[in-house]
């Protein structure tokens, strides 16, 4: 089956607990797939009511393969998703498991995006050039060290821009700090191929047909290993791409050599100044006879900048793929504003990310931040946890396995019933700060460790934040004239009281496993699939399935994402009888739950 056949019929998804008035755009019965020559023979899906919470029937009477996608999308957009503006209330909001959206009035820092006033800043260069600037995302100054360069190329003080180098082929159509790391970024990239299996079972898939062919992506997001594997998949199927960063920190130089040797026009390199940053932006978004028709964002920086500066050209852009919380609220508060120009899909909120990112990834990079910059041994200590939420969860499994002893701190009682029922001791944080050896913030919440428990806490804790940017811990009241700090290694702080005590400060209370581990290539591997098949969907959409607004990704879609990831482990998927099928009232490829499922 090809990926362009695949993608149209992913598109053609029912949801099955959104009322149907909010269900549009309808998608008409004639789809890309027919326009390929494949006869959609699926009969109409049925739309229930949130309210009515039972799976409809569905009779398959024309599917000739296993695997093959259900046809009749319906997609929820923001209008009906009732996102709250954090703007106005402090607060986040989330889309639930079942693809609602709640209000979360956990955030006071909002989303900052440029004064529109802002202009090109003085570069405090030797050229003095002037670039772009503007107050950047938070996410895209949080320190990043999961993608550290492995070469050194630290003593090479020469700005990248005031370097004239092309690669093997003669081409100069990029901004990176050496060109001649490209070969130790391209074992990198190998490497982590082996642990991106969808994205190279896409690539073989799509053999001969290039679902991307035209397509003009404009990308910011890490650029790592993990992200060369992406773009070259992209690549693969038809696509050509300009990269940029996201973050200034996160960029693995020696894998930005590699992709500018393979002819991919990069713009970025560790250590950018925020200048830098959006210079580099404006490098891939503004060439003379070449104009992006699709955006692949992660944080938004992007998507603002070509709305600041280029908004004509939304007339030729098809979509905007995004990934990241920060993101995604950009665009429903542009959606509510009717701002919107182009449809969007929303990446963060599927589930193949929320349910893997979360809670895989933290538990196996809670384990590596901590060890990488303390050397501590897990086994016998006691730790708490704040939040016992998807990434508390992984927190908590992790250090269980290792023996450690586990405190759960929690607001919500049904996720404190569930720490209770997997084993942890339920405690409020001043009952145990005083004898915990870890403590581990991943709440998503503001000021969960304030100075009164930091004053408690014993000799030689450790302190650090899993959760939300660095809002968690009031890193800002130990910066008093009383207490000394000492940087003792890279990432870890000691803060010594008066009296000799010191506590263990790691990140400065940025995100742990983000500054201080790496993040495992798998499951990056599942977003980034996610973020193709957005990708795909969206530039291959006939005219109407998708407005200006925001879309979910389908649940086929997320289904689909995690199967291609089945075979890695040998895993064999049970598939569902005739009778059975019927039995369940569910169609026997898929989708299997209804949105509302929490998995
Ligand atoms: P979640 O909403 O599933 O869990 C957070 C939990 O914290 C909730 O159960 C909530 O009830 C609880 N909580 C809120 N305030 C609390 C308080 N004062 N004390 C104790 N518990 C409190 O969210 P999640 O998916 O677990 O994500 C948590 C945070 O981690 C978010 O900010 C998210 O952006 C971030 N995150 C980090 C990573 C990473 O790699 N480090 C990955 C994904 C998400």
């Amino acid at each position: 089956m090809s990926v362009q056949v695949l993608a149209a019929e992913m598109a053609e998804v029912e949801l099955k607990d959104v009322p149907s008035k909010e269900l549009t755009p309808e998608s008409p019965l004639t789809t890309k797939a027919d326009d390929k020559g494949i006869v959609e023979s699926e009969p109409k899906a049925v739309v229930t009511s949130a309210t009515t919470p039972t799976m409809e029937p569905i009779v398959k009477t024309g599917d000739p393969s296993p695997g093959f996608l259900t046809p009749n999308t319906k997609m929820p957009q923001a209008s009906a998703m009732k996102r709250t503006d954090p703007q106005q209330n402090g607060g986040e909001a989330f889309v639930n498991r079942d693809g609602t959206v709640a209000e979360a009035p956990r955030l006071k820092k909002q989303i900052q995006f440029a004064d529109q006033k802002q202009e090109f800043n003085k570069r405090p260069t030797k050229i003095g050039r002037r670039s772009l600037s503007r107050s950047i995302s938070q996410s895209s100054t949080d320190s990043y060290g999961s993608a550290a360069s492995y070469t050194d190329s630290s003593d090479d003080e020469t700005s990248p821009r005031d370097k004239q180098q092309k690669n093997s082929k003669g081409n100069g159509d990029f901004c990176i700090k050496n060109i001649k790391q490209a070969d130790f970024g391209r074992r990198e990239i190998e490497i982590a191929e082996q642990e991106m299996p969808a994205l190279m079972a896409l690539r073989k898939r799509a053999q001969g047909e290039k679902p991307l062919a035209g397509a003009k992506v404009v990308g910011c997001t890490h650029i790592t290993a993990q992200t060369a594997v992406l773009m070259e998949t992209l690549s693969a199927l038809g696509a050509q791409c300009r990269w940029a960063a996201c973050n200034i920190y996160s960029t693995q130089n020696e894998v930005a050599a590699a992709l500018a040797e393979g002819g991919f026009s990069v713009f970025a390199w560790k250590g950018e100044s925020e200048d830098d940053f959006w210079w580099c932006i404006d490098r891939c978004v503004n060439l003379e006879g070449w104009q992006p028709n699709m955006i692949l964002d992660d944080g938004g920086d992007l998507t603002h900048w070509i709305y600041k500066k280029y908004p004509n050209m939304f007339k030729k852009i098809k979509g905007i793929v995004e990934e990241s919380v920060t993101g995604v609220h950009r665009l429903y508060q542009l959606s509510k504003a009717g701002k919107l120009c182009v449809p969007a899909m929303n990446v963060n909120d599927s589930v193949t990310k929320q349910k893997f990112d979360n809670l895989y990834c933290c538990r196996e990079s809670i384990l590596d931040g901590l060890k990488r910059t303390t050397d501590v041994m897990f086994g016998g200590k006691q730790v708490v946890v704040c939040g016992y939420g998807e990434v508390g969860k992984g927190c908590c499994a992790a250090l269980k396995a290792m023996g450690s002893i586990v405190y759960v701190t929690e607001i919500d009682p049904i996720c404190a019933l569930q720490a209770c029922m997997d084993g942890f001791r339920l405690v409020k944080l001043n009952e145990v700060i005083r004898q915990v050896d870890i403590v581990i913030t991943c709440t998503g919440n503001k000021n969960v460790v304030v100075r009164e428990y930091l004053d408690r806490m014993k000799n030689g804790c450790i302190v650090c934040n899993m959760g939300h940017s660095n809002t968690e811990i009031d890193v800002a009241s130990l910066r008093t004239p009383e207490l000394t700090w000492e940087r003792v290694r890279s990432q870890v702080d000691h803060v010594i009281w008066p009296d000799g005590k010191r506590i263990v400060l790691l990140a400065e209370g940025r995100l742990l496993n983000l500054s201080c581990s790496t993040v495992p290539t798998f499951v990056l591997s599942i977003t980034a699939t996610t973020q193709a098949l957005a990708l795909i969907e969206l530039y291959n959409a006939p005219e109407g399935r998708y407005k200006q607004d925001v879309y979910l990704l389908p649940k086929k879609m997320d289904e689909y994402v995690a199967s291609l990831h089945l075979p890695t482990f040998d895993a064999h998927l049970t598939e569902l009888s005739d009778e059975q099928a019927k039995y369940l009232g569910l169609n026997k490829n898929g989708p299997f739950k209804p949105n509302y499922y929490r998995y």
